[in-house]
């Protein structure tokens, strides 16, 4: 089991069950909430537990983002699926291993994504990974 919280510890979770891996998702949205890009991955909604009151923005139609009201951590988004999308940093420990980059037809061009692994335009679902 993995435990997490934001900033200030007014809220805390626990994830039991698997971790997918994590990504680096460089969407303009990501960009905005976070200063940078995003790196998270996703866990079953059903074994997720979450301790404390989340705010909840709803980013966009099928996506809300939350965050805690105290200290403006962000740890979650949810698109509705069965998984819930954990923020990295937000894990008390380490997170799974970086697989991969979504998203990077949105990157910023500040930074440069150098270490090898998959990019993808858009979501990692479509196939559409960069060379
Ligand atoms: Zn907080
Ligand atoms: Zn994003």
């Amino acid at each position: 089991m993995a435990t997490g919280s934001c900033l200030c510890g007014g809220v805390r979770y626990e994830v039991e069950g698997p971790m997918g891996p994590t990504f680096g998702c460089h969407c303009s949205q990501c960009r905005k909430t976070s200063g940078n890009f995003v790196t998270a991955f996703f866990a079953p909604r059903d074994g997720v537990t979450i301790q404390g009151e989340v705010r909840w923005y709803q980013s966009s139609v099928t996506g809300r983002r939350g965050f805690c009201p105290t200290c403006g951590s962000q740890m979650f988004w949810d698109g509705g699926h069965p998984d819930l999308e954990i923020h990295a940093g937000s894990l008390d420990g380490d997170a799974p291993k970086l697989a991969y980059h979504i998203y990077c037809a949105d990157k910023a061009g500040f930074y440069r994504i150098t270490d090898g692994l998959p990019q993808f335009a858009a979501e990692a679902e479509d196939g559409d990974a960069q060379a």
